[in-house]
């Protein structure tokens, strides 16, 4: 092969052509105008994603939040994405918490590949700020270590349970998940910053989809990108006495919208409300936002 070209060479595979006639979904979105792929079950063969994958030696990150009252999410997370998170690749979980001697005793084991990684990091005071400073957290470690001990960034709340596949399907240079509340709706119901003051503004007649703050990633540069945007944004409007309406997730549908569109958007399937039962077009199920009492976790 000539010098300095990376050749892959992908072993013999067999398995149904690709029929340009017809779709596997034909009832959901698959790609979006700017041709990203929207991830649903039925449009991939995740025995090829896996040859290719694998090919690169891709190390992913997850990351991963778990302050104050919030460390009481962390070992159903953790346990349920030992069964279902990128199974039989190495993963690095990245756990940011105000105590980390709170977590440590858990008594979480993780199979070969996998790490526990604690970082400890500042607590605030306000829900609003934990969540939005997450940016620049993520941001910070991104460039200390990050960087140098895996290839992906896999961003999400804690408040989650997974229960179906979530592999490498996800990856791509910077992803976005479509939010389960709005992913039928309007522009009009989108409920993006308003006011054009903040720097997450976006008028009632842009926008292409309401995307989740719990749920984005792509390669660690751009994941760098994205953090360090959201967090100026966010400085630049509290400068100006402003806070945009969803916080961190405002900052991020503006991001996504004007500064970098997804390379990829998971469908519902990656981010479901556990409260909202099935719908006849999820296959799967896959990540679950478990249903809380806001008021009393958050303070
Ligand atoms: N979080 C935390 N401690 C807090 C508040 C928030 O660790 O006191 C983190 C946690 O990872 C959580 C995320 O910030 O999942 C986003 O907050 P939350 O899940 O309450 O937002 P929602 O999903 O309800 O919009
Ligand atoms: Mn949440």
């Amino acid at each position: 092969s000539p010098d300095n070209v990376n050749v892959i060479h992908l072993k013999r595979m067999v398995y149904p052509k690709p029929e340009t006639l017809k779709p596997p979904r034909t009832n959901v979105l698959s790609v979006s105008p700017w041709l990203a792929p929207i991830v649903w079950e039925g449009n991939f063969n995740i025995d090829i994603l896996n040859e290719l994958f694998r090919q690169e030696n891709v190390r992913i990150g997850l990351t991963v939040f778990a302050i104050k009252k919030y460390i009481r999410f962390l070992k159903t997370f953790i346990e349920t994405a030992e069964k279902f998170f990128m199974v039989g690749y190495p993963v690095n979980y990245y756990i940011f918490t105000d105590l980390v001697s709170n977590v440590t005793n858990f008594n979480m084991t993780v199979g070969p590949r996998k790490q526990l990684i604690f970082l400890e990091v500042p607590s605030y005071k306000r829900w609003q700020d934990v969540t939005m400073r997450r940016m620049q957290m993520i941001r910070d470690f991104t460039k200390q270590r990050f960087a140098s001990e895996v290839d992906y960034l896999v961003c999400v709340d804690v408040d989650m349970r997974f229960q179906d596949h979530v592999g490498v399907e996800i990856l791509s240079d910077v992803f976005g998940t479509l939010h389960p509340a709005f992913f039928v709706k309007g522009r009009d119901k989108f409920t993006f910053e308003r006011r054009p003051e903040s720097q997450a503004y976006i008028p009632e007649d842009e926008g292409d989809f309401y995307y989740a703050g719990g749920y984005f990633g792509g390669k660690v540069e751009e994941v760098y990108k994205l953090t360090n945007h959201c967090h100026h944004a966010m400085l630049t409007d509290k400068a100006n006495n402003i806070e945009a309406i969803w916080h961190d997730e405002s900052y991020l549908n503006n991001y996504f919208l004007y500064y970098k569109k997804p390379t990829k958007i998971l469908s519902p399937e990656y981010l479901w409300n556990e409260r909202d039962g099935t719908a006849f077009y999820l296959r799967k199920r896959r990540l679950i936002s478990l249903h809380k009492n806001a008021d009393e976790v958050r303070n």
